[in-house]
């Protein structure tokens, strides 16, 4: 990038310090700049931190740093034992379980996230039942369900209008190869609510991204695929890439293909910069593929980005797919593309509509869905379909128990969902639960201020987030998730959390209660320390002065800037545990 074109200094420093990026951006933004203006950045982040505590009087703003694993003292780890021999009472049943039956069972989610001193912690639950808002385990105990089900849980656990829909079906039988009415009904719907033209629906979301991609490459004769830093879009290799330093393209996982990584350009999200490199390359881009609001970084939310990114793409041709698997149907009854007045070429869908069943969902323009079947030829006249056609199928694409309940689902939704305002926002009934959210967000966050606790929730919509903000997946947070759960709180160990309709005010207020309480235990046994002041310089000069100074301060400019690259470098180790956007 070049001078010209750089972020100023100033506005760097500002998300660094006010936190609105992750460390991982901080460090993109960070390492686009001259090493001239990066010295500025660290002078004026470096100042601030060292004026915050003198500021406050006494250092009682400046937040606390969770632990990491390198931090823990013999007395943590007594705590941790201790800890641990409460919870084998706590879940005896769920860890017996994992211990007999790993030998036959696989599953990836064992090991994420996994920390070497909070093993004997680390093993998923065994449910039992789950209703409304809650699950209950095994052991007999009954959580309050923020999990969300991984995005999938709108309207609770059973609720009854889906119950009863995929009951209806199984009593019908479920025949695989013919249509349904149902099918016809839950596409026309599926249409009318998305204002999409045309709909079809895949097995997963993983499938439904994998085939919009081939959509894309077929109507464009283009390899190219550009997608985002920090996006999850499943793992199929047309899109499972990440990048290292210097932007090349690398595959997510052992056993995907450089070849496949090689068509895959990994851009920054919500930088503008971003739009140059997609304008140069438009001649080669099948398609842009965008989670318009990341769910691991559900702070983002570059609606201007979005706005040009869709100009570009209309300028260039370039076929625009926003996947929704997680925004759409939670935000606003017309996902992401609803609140943002954004409509893409394509858009994925599964989760909510699959009412808890496997599915997915790409609806989109005609001008493209039409190169799946050929478009809506006739039987009755001259027509035939279009000869460019892509391949696309699956047995059970169109299974009529999942059918079922995807039209149960996006009944209930459109029964729910209040036409738009006319002034263009939107009332749909998601936007009480997102108001829900925001309130457990703004109190808990109230309270992490005031504890100085280094952690945010971030939220969009209603899901939301636990950001440590200082560390990711270091012992206390998740010691956090384990002391949450034994206050009957459940979670997801990848960190993307909802509300769902069937939580009560009581239930938001016991989250609530069980956050702060594990919190403050956590606290209360030393797992947040006080950060290391940075040493002491006289004063905060101004940025341009404080070049200098820091150079003469002994403070090597090139260690801030190690520490900056080994957070980074931690951040990618972890990026590269593909499972997580499960
Ligand atoms: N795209 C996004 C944005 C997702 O969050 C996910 C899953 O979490 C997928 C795609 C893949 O969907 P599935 O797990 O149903 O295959």
């Amino acid at each position: 990038m070049d001078d010209a074109m750089q972020t100023p200094v100033e506005d760097v420093s500002n998300k660094i310090l006010s936190k609105q990026i992750d460390k991982h951006d901080a460090m993109r933004l960070f390492q686009s700049l001259d090493k001239e203006s990066q010295l500025q950045v660290l002078a004026i982040v470096r100042g601030a931190e060292r004026l915050a505590p003198a500021n406050a009087g006494k250092g009682a703003t400046r937040p606390l740093k969770a632990l990491d694993q390198r931090d823990l003292t013999d007395e943590h780890r007594a705590w941790i034992a201790a800890l641990v021999e409460k919870y084998d009472r706590f879940v005896p049943k769920s860890k017996a379980n994992v211990l007999e039956h790993q030998v036959h069972f696989v599953d990836q989610r064992r090991a994420f996230h996994l920390l070497k001193d909070l093993k004997k912690l680390h093993f998923q639950i065994t449910y039992t039942q789950a209703d409304g808002a809650y699950v209950h385990d095994a052991d007999g105990n009954k959580y309050i369900d923020i999990s969300g089900d991984m995005g999938v849980n709108l309207f609770g656990h059973r609720p009854p209008f889906l119950i009863e829909a995929v009951k209806h079906s199984l009593d019908q039988g479920i025949p695989l190869v013919g249509y349904s009415d149902m099918i016809f009904q839950a596409c026309k719907l599926f249409c009318e609510i998305t204002g999409h033209e045309r709909a079809l629906f895949t097995q997963s979301g993983t499938e439904a991204v994998m085939f919009a991609v081939r959509i894309a490459r077929a109507a464009t004769g283009r390899k190219k695929i550009v997608l985002f830093d920090g996006a999850y879009h499943g793992l199929s290799d047309a899109v499972a890439a990440t990048r290292d330093l210097a932007g090349n393209s690398f595959p997510l996982a052992p056993g995907i293909l450089q070849e496949s990584a090689d068509q895959i350009i990994v851009l920054d999200y919500g930088d503008m910069a971003a739009l140059d490199t997609i304008e140069r390359m438009a001649g080669e881009i099948a398609t842009v593929l965008v989670e318009p609001v990341q769910s691991r970084h559900p702070y983002k939310k570059p609606v201007e980005f979005l706005k040009a990114l869709r100009q570009l793409t209309i300028e260039k041709d370039i076929p625009l797919i926003f996947d929704e698997m997680i925004t759409g149907f939670r935000v606003c009854h017309r996902g992401a593309q609803g609140m943002f007045g954004i409509q893409a070429d394509m858009a994925t869908y599964g989760k909510i509509p699959g009412g808890g069943l496997p599915t997915g969902v790409i609806a989109g323009a005609a001008k493209y869905m039409d190169l799946v079947d050929g478009g809506t030829w006739r039987f009755d006249d001259d027509s035939m379909p279009s000869s460019k056609r892509t391949g696309m199928a699956g047995t059970h694409s169109q299974n009529p128990l999942k059918i079922a309940a995807a039209l149960a689902v996006l009944g209930e939704i459109k029964r729910r969902s209040d036409e738009p305002a006319p002034d263009g926002t939107c009332a749909c009934f998601q936007q009480e639960l997102n108001r829900k959210t925001t309130y457990l967000a703004d109190t808990l966050n109230a309270f992490f201020r005031e504890q100085r606790l280094p952690v945010v929730i971030d939220t969009f919509g209603s899901l939301f987030r636990f950001r440590f903000v200082d560390s990711y997946w270091g012992v206390t947070e998740a010691l956090f998730f384990i002391l949450l759960r034994m206050e009957g709180v459940e979670t997801n160990i990848q960190g993307n959390c909802f509300l769902t309709t069937a939580h009560t005010d009581a239930d938001i207020e016991a989250v609530i209660a069980g956050v702060k309480t594990s919190m403050s235990t956590l606290k209360g046994s030393g797992f947040f320390l006080e950060a290391e002041p940075e040493p002491v310089q006289k004063a905060a000069p101004p940025p341009e002065a404080t070049v200098s100074a820091i150079q003469r301060s002994g403070h090597a400019p090139g260690n801030e800037i190690e520490r900056l690259r080994a957070l980074l470098a931690a951040d990618l180790a972890l990026a590269e545990d593909a499972g997580e956007g499960k």
